[in-house]
């Protein structure tokens, strides 16, 4: 897998505790940082393939990349049966 998008991750060099907040409300911090993020779209993409349970990725929570597999599982299925 390519990661070579690694190299120019906003959080380079950063705590990486702020990706690991204790709570999905406590966030906020973490998705700044990838809102001004150049490769926030491979790193969500990356975590989505390899289903990453922790932290955020790509500004996304574990709740909300799960909530991103089931409604991309639906879309197949509905692609499917189309
Ligand atoms: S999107 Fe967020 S977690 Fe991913 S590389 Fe960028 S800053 Fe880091």
């Amino acid at each position: 897998m390519d990661t070579s998008w690694e190299k120019s991750a906003a959080c380079k060099g950063l705590d990486p505790r702020i990706f690991y907040p204790p709570g999905e409300e406590d966030a906020a911090p973490a998705k700044a940082v990838c809102d001004v993020c150049a490769v926030r779209i491979p790193c969500l993409e990356h975590a989505l393939s390899r289903r990453e349970k922790d932290g955020v990725w790509g500004g996304a929570t574990e709740k909300e990349r799960r909530r991103i597999v089931r409604q991309r599982r639906r879309e197949r299925s509905q692609q499917k049966s189309a």
